[in-house]
Protein backbone atom coordinates (compact mmCIF):
# COMPACT_ATOMS: atom_id res chain seq x y z
CA UNK A 1 0.00 0.00 0.00
CA UNK A 2 1.26 2.84 -0.91
CA UNK A 3 0.69 5.31 2.18
CA UNK A 4 0.86 2.76 5.13
CA UNK A 5 3.86 4.52 6.63
CA UNK A 6 3.91 8.21 7.72
CA UNK A 7 8.06 8.23 6.85
CA UNK A 8 8.56 5.33 4.76
CA UNK A 9 12.27 6.01 4.49
CA UNK A 10 13.10 5.98 8.30
CA UNK A 11 10.57 3.75 9.72
CA UNK A 12 11.91 1.26 7.46
CA UNK A 13 15.13 1.71 7.31
CA UNK A 14 17.87 -1.15 7.49
CA UNK A 15 18.96 -1.97 11.37
CA UNK A 16 22.59 -0.85 10.18
CA UNK A 17 21.03 2.75 8.30
CA UNK A 18 19.35 3.23 12.08
CA UNK A 19 22.32 2.41 13.82
CA UNK A 20 24.54 4.75 11.76
CA UNK A 21 21.84 7.63 11.99
CA UNK A 22 21.54 6.97 15.35
CA UNK A 23 25.37 6.68 16.14
CA UNK A 24 25.66 10.56 14.58
CA UNK A 25 22.98 11.57 16.75
CA UNK A 26 24.41 10.48 20.07
CA UNK A 27 27.44 11.94 19.62
CA UNK A 28 26.21 14.84 18.71
CA UNK A 29 23.51 15.18 21.50
CA UNK A 30 26.87 14.34 24.33
CA UNK A 31 28.37 16.64 23.28
CA UNK A 32 25.94 19.01 23.67
CA UNK A 33 24.85 18.46 26.96
CA UNK A 34 28.53 18.54 27.47
CA UNK A 35 29.12 22.03 26.62
CA UNK A 36 25.05 23.55 27.68
CA UNK A 37 25.07 21.84 30.88
CA UNK A 38 27.17 21.66 34.52
CA UNK A 39 24.66 18.76 35.24
CA UNK A 40 25.89 16.49 32.94
CA UNK A 41 29.76 18.39 32.94
CA UNK A 42 29.50 17.07 36.09
CA UNK A 43 28.44 13.27 35.51
CA UNK A 44 30.74 12.74 32.86
CA UNK A 45 33.21 13.89 35.12
CA UNK A 46 32.84 11.99 38.47
CA UNK A 47 32.67 9.20 35.56
CA UNK A 48 36.30 10.10 34.20
CA UNK A 49 34.97 10.29 30.47
CA UNK A 50 34.22 13.14 28.07
CA UNK A 51 32.34 13.23 25.25
CA UNK A 52 35.52 11.96 22.97
CA UNK A 53 35.25 8.79 24.98
CA UNK A 54 31.58 7.94 23.05
CA UNK A 55 32.78 6.07 19.34
CA UNK A 56 30.08 3.63 19.17
CA UNK A 57 26.72 3.20 20.50
CA UNK A 58 27.85 0.69 23.18
CA UNK A 59 30.01 3.39 24.28
CA UNK A 60 26.76 5.29 25.75
CA UNK A 61 26.72 2.52 28.09
CA UNK A 62 30.03 4.67 29.89
CA UNK A 63 27.54 7.67 31.04
CA UNK A 64 26.17 7.72 34.03
CA UNK A 65 21.92 7.07 34.56
CA UNK A 66 20.01 10.17 35.20
CA UNK A 67 16.90 9.63 37.18
CA UNK A 68 13.98 11.24 37.77
CA UNK A 69 15.32 12.48 41.48
CA UNK A 70 18.26 14.56 39.27
CA UNK A 71 14.90 16.22 37.69
CA UNK A 72 13.36 16.94 41.09
CA UNK A 73 16.33 18.15 42.33
CA UNK A 74 17.18 20.18 39.46
CA UNK A 75 13.46 21.55 39.49
CA UNK A 76 12.16 23.86 37.92
CA UNK A 77 15.12 24.90 35.11
CA UNK A 78 18.70 23.35 36.33
CA UNK A 79 18.39 21.05 34.09
CA UNK A 80 17.38 23.04 30.67
CA UNK A 81 20.61 23.54 28.38
CA UNK A 82 19.14 26.52 26.45
CA UNK A 83 18.46 29.90 27.61
CA UNK A 84 14.48 30.61 28.78
CA UNK A 85 13.85 32.36 26.62
CA UNK A 86 14.14 29.97 23.83
CA UNK A 87 11.42 28.06 25.95
CA UNK A 88 8.35 28.12 23.89
CA UNK A 89 5.93 25.68 25.71
CA UNK A 90 6.28 23.92 29.41
CA UNK A 91 4.24 20.40 30.63
CA UNK A 92 4.56 18.82 33.52
CA UNK A 93 3.95 15.08 34.68
CA UNK A 94 0.55 14.70 36.70
CA UNK A 95 2.84 13.50 39.84
CA UNK A 96 1.75 10.03 40.14
CA UNK A 97 4.67 9.26 41.59
CA UNK A 98 5.77 12.15 43.96
CA UNK A 99 6.40 16.18 42.51
CA UNK A 100 5.48 16.73 39.40
CA UNK A 101 8.57 16.91 36.61
CA UNK A 102 8.76 19.68 34.59
CA UNK A 103 8.85 19.59 30.72
CA UNK A 104 10.48 22.38 28.93
CA UNK A 105 10.32 22.54 25.08
CA UNK A 106 12.28 24.50 22.71
CA UNK A 107 10.83 25.30 18.90
CA UNK A 108 12.97 22.14 17.52
CA UNK A 109 11.24 20.16 20.71
CA UNK A 110 8.02 20.77 19.81
CA UNK A 111 8.61 19.85 15.96
CA UNK A 112 9.87 16.63 17.01
CA UNK A 113 7.12 15.78 19.40
CA UNK A 114 4.43 16.45 16.76
CA UNK A 115 6.45 14.54 13.59
CA UNK A 116 6.07 11.45 16.07
CA UNK A 117 2.54 12.00 17.19
CA UNK A 118 1.91 12.45 13.42
CA UNK A 119 3.88 9.33 12.90
CA UNK A 120 2.24 7.49 15.52
CA UNK A 121 -1.57 8.21 14.61
CA UNK A 122 -0.88 7.23 11.22
CA UNK A 123 0.98 3.76 11.95
CA UNK A 124 -2.48 3.07 13.90
CA UNK A 125 -3.95 4.05 10.28
CA UNK A 126 -5.56 7.36 11.52
CA UNK A 127 -5.85 9.80 8.68
CA UNK A 128 -7.33 13.29 7.42
CA UNK A 129 -11.23 12.00 7.17
CA UNK A 130 -10.78 10.46 10.00
CA UNK A 131 -12.54 12.78 13.46
CA UNK A 132 -10.49 12.10 16.63
CA UNK A 133 -12.35 12.18 20.07
CA UNK A 134 -9.64 13.48 22.29
CA UNK A 135 -10.48 12.60 25.53
CA UNK A 136 -7.31 13.07 27.14
CA UNK A 137 -6.77 15.82 29.52
CA UNK A 138 -5.91 19.21 28.15
CA UNK A 139 -3.31 21.48 29.89
CA UNK A 140 -0.17 20.63 31.76
CA UNK A 141 -0.57 16.84 31.50
CA UNK A 142 1.30 16.02 27.92
CA UNK A 143 -1.90 13.66 26.57
CA UNK A 144 -4.21 16.27 25.68
CA UNK A 145 -1.77 18.36 23.26
CA UNK A 146 0.03 16.09 22.49
CA UNK A 147 -2.39 14.24 20.12
CA UNK A 148 -3.94 17.47 19.38
CA UNK A 149 -0.85 18.58 17.58
CA UNK A 150 0.05 14.98 15.93
CA UNK A 151 -3.46 14.94 14.72
CA UNK A 152 -3.88 18.49 13.20
CA UNK A 153 -0.39 17.72 11.41
CA UNK A 154 -1.84 14.99 10.01
CA UNK A 155 -5.63 17.27 9.02
CA UNK A 156 -7.37 14.71 11.25
CA UNK A 157 -10.77 16.70 12.31
CA UNK A 158 -9.92 16.84 16.23
CA UNK A 159 -12.59 17.30 19.04
CA UNK A 160 -10.77 18.63 22.08
CA UNK A 161 -13.29 17.56 24.45
CA UNK A 162 -10.40 16.40 27.28
CA UNK A 163 -11.99 14.22 30.06
CA UNK A 164 -15.16 14.52 32.00
CA UNK A 165 -18.82 15.24 31.47
CA UNK A 166 -19.34 11.91 30.29
CA UNK A 167 -22.74 11.68 29.07
CA UNK A 168 -21.82 14.70 26.79
CA UNK A 169 -18.80 13.24 25.76
CA UNK A 170 -20.92 10.27 24.17
CA UNK A 171 -24.02 12.70 22.65
CA UNK A 172 -21.17 14.36 20.62
CA UNK A 173 -19.36 11.27 19.72
CA UNK A 174 -22.61 10.41 18.27
CA UNK A 175 -23.42 13.44 16.75
CA UNK A 176 -20.33 14.26 14.88
CA UNK A 177 -19.31 10.61 14.06
CA UNK A 178 -16.42 10.20 15.57
CA UNK A 179 -14.50 7.57 14.40
CA UNK A 180 -10.89 7.19 16.88
CA UNK A 181 -11.40 7.55 20.33
CA UNK A 182 -8.33 8.97 22.31
CA UNK A 183 -7.92 8.02 26.69
CA UNK A 184 -6.51 6.04 29.05
CA UNK A 185 -7.66 2.86 28.92
CA UNK A 186 -9.68 2.95 32.14
CA UNK A 187 -11.26 5.96 30.67
CA UNK A 188 -12.76 3.93 27.69
CA UNK A 189 -14.06 1.12 29.73
CA UNK A 190 -16.06 4.02 32.04
CA UNK A 191 -17.44 5.29 28.21
CA UNK A 192 -18.35 1.92 27.51
CA UNK A 193 -20.26 1.41 30.79
CA UNK A 194 -21.58 5.28 31.00
CA UNK A 195 -22.82 4.36 27.05
CA UNK A 196 -24.87 1.22 28.14
CA UNK A 197 -26.39 3.28 30.97
CA UNK A 198 -27.45 5.70 28.44
CA UNK A 199 -29.01 3.46 25.94
CA UNK A 200 -26.21 3.62 23.52
CA UNK A 201 -25.37 0.67 21.37
CA UNK A 202 -21.76 1.69 20.46
CA UNK A 203 -21.83 -0.69 17.45
CA UNK A 204 -24.77 0.47 15.75
CA UNK A 205 -25.10 4.27 17.12
CA UNK A 206 -21.84 5.29 16.72
CA UNK A 207 -19.13 5.33 14.19
CA UNK A 208 -16.10 4.53 15.84
CA UNK A 209 -13.81 2.32 14.67
CA UNK A 210 -10.33 2.43 16.41
CA UNK A 211 -9.33 3.97 20.12
CA UNK A 212 -5.50 4.74 21.15
CA UNK A 213 -5.05 4.10 24.66
CA UNK A 214 -2.31 4.95 26.82
CA UNK A 215 -0.74 6.76 30.16
CA UNK A 216 -1.42 3.79 32.40
CA UNK A 217 -0.27 -0.10 32.56
CA UNK A 218 -3.30 -2.55 30.90
CA UNK A 219 -3.67 -6.00 30.40
CA UNK A 220 -4.42 -8.07 27.41
CA UNK A 221 -7.68 -9.08 28.77
CA UNK A 222 -8.56 -5.19 29.43
CA UNK A 223 -7.97 -4.48 25.21
CA UNK A 224 -10.60 -7.61 24.70
CA UNK A 225 -12.94 -5.81 26.57
CA UNK A 226 -12.32 -2.39 25.53
CA UNK A 227 -12.36 -3.88 21.78
CA UNK A 228 -15.61 -5.84 22.91
CA UNK A 229 -17.55 -3.59 24.50
CA UNK A 230 -17.08 -0.41 22.18
CA UNK A 231 -16.76 -2.47 18.97
CA UNK A 232 -13.59 -0.94 17.99
CA UNK A 233 -9.49 -2.05 17.35
CA UNK A 234 -7.60 -0.79 20.04
CA UNK A 235 -3.62 0.26 20.27
CA UNK A 236 -1.47 1.03 22.73
CA UNK A 237 0.37 4.08 23.12
CA UNK A 238 3.37 4.72 25.28
CA UNK A 239 5.07 8.14 26.03
CA UNK A 240 6.06 10.32 29.07
CA UNK A 241 6.77 13.92 30.38
CA UNK A 242 10.21 13.34 30.44
CA UNK A 243 10.87 12.60 26.56
CA UNK A 244 8.23 14.71 25.14
CA UNK A 245 4.87 13.09 26.05
CA UNK A 246 3.29 10.64 24.31
CA UNK A 247 4.56 9.49 20.83
CA UNK A 248 7.66 7.62 22.03
CA UNK A 249 6.44 4.13 20.95
CA UNK A 250 2.83 2.78 19.41
CA UNK A 251 1.41 -0.05 18.17
CA UNK A 252 1.27 -1.10 14.23
CA UNK A 253 -1.70 -3.04 12.93
CA UNK A 254 0.23 -6.00 14.15
CA UNK A 255 -0.02 -5.44 17.23
CA UNK A 256 3.07 -7.56 18.58
CA UNK A 257 4.51 -4.89 20.48
CA UNK A 258 5.16 -0.62 20.33
CA UNK A 259 7.68 0.02 18.09
CA UNK A 260 9.97 2.80 19.10
CA UNK A 261 10.74 5.53 17.75
CA UNK A 262 14.25 5.24 17.38
CA UNK A 263 15.49 7.80 14.97
CA UNK A 264 14.78 9.50 18.28
CA UNK A 265 15.55 7.52 20.82
CA UNK A 266 18.41 5.47 22.21
CA UNK A 267 16.60 2.65 24.12
CA UNK A 268 18.48 -0.03 26.53
CA UNK A 269 16.96 -2.55 29.19
CA UNK A 270 18.79 -2.55 32.45
CA UNK A 271 18.16 -4.59 35.83
CA UNK A 272 16.72 -2.02 37.84
CA UNK A 273 18.26 -3.56 40.88
CA UNK A 274 22.21 -3.73 39.61
CA UNK A 275 21.99 -1.09 36.71
CA UNK A 276 23.07 -3.92 34.72
CA UNK A 277 22.54 -3.59 30.83
CA UNK A 278 20.26 -6.62 29.76
CA UNK A 279 19.96 -8.12 26.33
CA UNK A 280 16.92 -7.81 23.76
CA UNK A 281 14.46 -10.47 24.95
CA UNK A 282 14.34 -9.86 28.61
CA UNK A 283 12.88 -8.12 31.09
CA UNK A 284 13.86 -4.73 32.98
CA UNK A 285 13.35 -1.32 32.95
CA UNK A 286 13.99 1.03 30.07
CA UNK A 287 16.42 3.55 30.12
CA UNK A 288 15.85 5.99 27.56
CA UNK A 289 18.49 8.50 25.66
CA UNK A 290 16.99 11.75 23.27
CA UNK A 291 19.21 12.02 20.86
CA UNK A 292 17.20 15.28 18.96
CA UNK A 293 15.95 17.31 22.54
CA UNK A 294 17.48 20.59 22.95
CA UNK A 295 15.62 22.03 26.11
CA UNK A 296 15.84 19.08 28.44
CA UNK A 297 18.38 16.69 26.41
CA UNK A 298 18.16 13.73 28.52
CA UNK A 299 21.56 10.75 28.60
CA UNK A 300 20.54 7.76 30.14
CA UNK A 301 17.05 8.15 31.59
CA UNK A 302 15.09 5.67 34.22
CA UNK A 303 11.81 5.61 33.41
CA UNK A 304 11.26 2.83 36.24
CA UNK A 305 8.64 1.18 33.46
CA UNK A 306 9.13 -2.60 33.10
CA UNK A 307 9.05 -4.51 29.61
CA UNK A 308 10.85 -6.29 27.15
CA UNK A 309 12.48 -5.23 23.81
CA UNK A 310 12.03 -7.35 20.03
CA UNK A 311 14.88 -5.84 18.05
CA UNK A 312 13.59 -8.08 14.56
CA UNK A 313 12.17 -6.12 12.16
CA UNK A 314 8.21 -6.39 12.67
CA UNK A 315 5.73 -7.98 9.84
CA UNK A 316 4.40 -4.57 8.98
CA UNK A 317 7.62 -3.71 7.76
CA UNK A 318 9.56 -1.20 10.38
CA UNK A 319 12.98 -1.54 11.63
CA UNK A 320 11.97 -0.11 14.78
CA UNK A 321 12.32 -2.14 17.85
CA UNK A 322 9.82 -3.04 19.76
CA UNK A 323 8.60 -2.92 23.55
CA UNK A 324 6.36 -5.52 24.50
CA UNK A 325 3.21 -3.90 26.72
CA UNK A 326 4.63 -2.40 30.02
CA UNK A 327 4.28 -4.46 32.99
CA UNK A 328 3.76 -1.76 35.35
CA UNK A 329 6.17 0.97 37.02
CA UNK A 330 9.21 -0.29 39.21
CA UNK A 331 7.62 1.64 41.78
CA UNK A 332 4.10 0.11 41.37
CA UNK A 333 5.24 -3.64 42.18
CA UNK A 334 3.57 -4.36 45.31
CA UNK A 335 5.45 -6.64 47.63
CA UNK A 336 2.78 -9.14 49.15
CA UNK A 337 3.77 -11.59 51.80
CA UNK A 338 7.31 -11.92 49.91
CA UNK A 339 5.81 -11.57 46.57
CA UNK A 340 6.56 -9.32 44.21
CA UNK A 341 2.98 -8.38 42.11
CA UNK A 342 1.77 -6.16 39.49
CA UNK A 343 -1.74 -4.70 39.79
CA UNK A 344 -1.37 -5.56 35.94
CA UNK A 345 -1.48 -9.38 36.68
CA UNK A 346 -4.31 -9.14 38.99
CA UNK A 347 -5.72 -7.25 36.19
CA UNK A 348 -5.25 -9.63 33.72
CA UNK A 349 -6.24 -12.90 36.04
CA UNK A 350 -9.56 -11.46 36.95
CA UNK A 351 -10.66 -9.13 33.48
CA UNK A 352 -11.48 -12.44 31.67
CA UNK A 353 -14.59 -12.94 33.77
CA UNK A 354 -17.97 -12.07 32.16
CA UNK A 355 -19.81 -11.80 35.75
CA UNK A 356 -17.26 -8.64 36.40
CA UNK A 357 -17.43 -5.02 35.63
CA UNK A 358 -13.82 -3.80 34.63
CA UNK A 359 -13.58 -1.93 38.03
CA UNK A 360 -10.92 -3.56 40.52
CA UNK A 361 -8.98 -1.86 43.52
CA UNK A 362 -6.53 -3.58 45.42
CA UNK A 363 -6.89 -2.88 49.11
CA UNK A 364 -3.43 -4.33 51.59
CA UNK A 365 -3.58 -3.66 54.80
CA UNK A 366 -0.89 -5.11 58.03
CA UNK A 367 -2.73 -5.24 61.31
CA UNK A 368 -0.42 -7.72 62.71
CA UNK A 369 2.50 -9.50 61.06
CA UNK A 370 0.87 -10.74 58.53
CA UNK A 371 -0.10 -8.58 55.19
CA UNK A 372 -4.04 -8.80 54.51
CA UNK A 373 -4.22 -8.58 50.82
CA UNK A 374 -8.19 -8.02 49.45
CA UNK A 375 -9.38 -7.61 46.07
CA UNK A 376 -12.69 -5.31 45.81
CA UNK A 377 -14.21 -6.74 42.45
CA UNK A 378 -17.35 -4.92 40.67
CA UNK A 379 -20.47 -7.07 39.99
CA UNK A 380 -22.12 -6.02 36.33
CA UNK A 381 -25.76 -5.25 36.10
CA UNK A 382 -26.73 -9.19 35.38
CA UNK A 383 -24.43 -10.79 38.08
CA UNK A 384 -25.26 -8.66 40.87
CA UNK A 385 -28.85 -10.50 40.50
CA UNK A 386 -27.14 -13.48 41.10
CA UNK A 387 -28.34 -15.87 43.97
CA UNK A 388 -25.53 -16.45 47.39
CA UNK A 389 -24.79 -19.63 46.15
CA UNK A 390 -23.46 -18.31 42.55
CA UNK A 391 -21.45 -15.24 44.46
CA UNK A 392 -19.11 -17.36 46.56
CA UNK A 393 -18.71 -19.57 43.65
CA UNK A 394 -17.24 -16.60 41.80
CA UNK A 395 -15.43 -15.28 44.84
CA UNK A 396 -13.74 -18.77 44.45
CA UNK A 397 -12.93 -18.42 40.93
CA UNK A 398 -11.52 -15.43 41.35
CA UNK A 399 -9.93 -16.28 44.36
CA UNK A 400 -7.96 -19.83 42.06
CA UNK A 401 -7.67 -16.93 38.96
CA UNK A 402 -5.06 -14.81 41.27
CA UNK A 403 -3.57 -18.05 43.06
CA UNK A 404 -2.53 -19.44 39.64
CA UNK A 405 -0.58 -16.00 38.85
CA UNK A 406 0.81 -14.85 41.89
CA UNK A 407 0.30 -17.64 44.53
CA UNK A 408 -1.43 -15.54 47.07
CA UNK A 409 -4.64 -15.84 48.57
CA UNK A 410 -6.41 -12.86 48.71
CA UNK A 411 -9.66 -12.09 50.33
CA UNK A 412 -12.14 -11.40 47.65
CA UNK A 413 -15.03 -8.63 48.24
CA UNK A 414 -17.74 -8.58 45.45
CA UNK A 415 -19.03 -4.96 45.33
CA UNK A 416 -22.41 -3.36 43.91
CA UNK A 417 -22.34 -1.72 40.11
CA UNK A 418 -20.78 1.72 40.31
CA UNK A 419 -19.75 1.22 43.64
CA UNK A 420 -15.48 2.18 42.90
CA UNK A 421 -14.24 5.44 42.46
CA UNK A 422 -14.16 6.14 38.48
CA UNK A 423 -11.82 8.38 36.92
CA UNK A 424 -11.51 10.21 33.80
CA UNK A 425 -7.57 10.07 33.40
CA UNK A 426 -4.85 7.75 35.02
CA UNK A 427 -6.81 4.72 37.53
CA UNK A 428 -6.07 4.68 41.17
CA UNK A 429 -6.19 0.87 41.51
CA UNK A 430 -4.20 0.09 45.21
CA UNK A 431 -4.77 1.32 48.40
CA UNK A 432 -1.86 0.53 50.30
CA UNK A 433 -2.42 1.23 54.11
CA UNK A 434 0.64 -0.56 55.32
CA UNK A 435 3.19 1.34 56.69
CA UNK A 436 6.05 -0.29 55.47
CA UNK A 437 5.40 -1.45 51.98
CA UNK A 438 7.84 -4.18 51.50
P1 LIG B 1 3.50 10.37 35.69
O1 LIG B 1 2.35 9.45 35.41
O2 LIG B 1 4.77 9.68 36.09
O3 LIG B 1 3.17 11.49 36.61
P2 LIG B 1 3.39 11.09 32.85
O4 LIG B 1 2.07 11.73 32.81
O5 LIG B 1 4.49 11.67 32.05
O6 LIG B 1 3.93 11.05 34.33
O7 LIG B 1 3.19 9.58 32.44
C1 LIG B 1 4.19 8.76 31.94
C2 LIG B 1 4.11 7.40 32.54
O8 LIG B 1 2.82 6.80 32.28
C3 LIG B 1 5.09 6.41 31.94
O9 LIG B 1 6.36 6.51 32.52
C4 LIG B 1 4.42 5.08 32.23
O10 LIG B 1 4.65 4.66 33.57
C5 LIG B 1 2.94 5.39 32.08
N1 LIG B 1 2.49 5.04 30.73
C6 LIG B 1 2.37 5.85 29.66
N2 LIG B 1 1.91 5.17 28.60
C7 LIG B 1 1.74 3.90 28.99
C8 LIG B 1 1.29 2.68 28.35
N3 LIG B 1 0.89 2.67 27.10
N4 LIG B 1 1.28 1.56 29.09
C9 LIG B 1 1.68 1.56 30.38
N5 LIG B 1 2.08 2.65 31.04
C10 LIG B 1 2.12 3.79 30.36
ZN1 LIG C 1 5.01 -3.31 13.20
Amino acid sequence: MVDTYWNKKIETATRDELNKHQLKLLKTQVKYCYENSTFYRNKFKSAGITPDNIKTLEDAQKIPFTSKNDLRDNYPFGMVTVHLDDIVEIHASSGTTGNPIVGAYTTNDMDVWTELMARSLYTTSVRRDDIMHNAYGYGLFTGGLGFHYGAQKIGTTILPISGGMTQRQIKLMKDLGSTVLCCTPSYAIYLAEAMVQGGINPGKDLKLKMGLFGAEPWSERMRERIEKELEIEAFDIYGLTELCGPGVSVECNEHNGLHIWEDHFLIETIDPKTGDVLPAGEEGELVFTTLTKTGLPLLRFRTRDISVIETERCECGRSHSRMMRIRGRSDDMMIIRGVNVFPSQIEYAIMGLPELAAQYQIILERPGALDVFTIKAELTEKSVKSNQQKLEALKGKIKQKVNNITGLSPIIELVKPGELPRTVGKAKRVLDMRSDKI
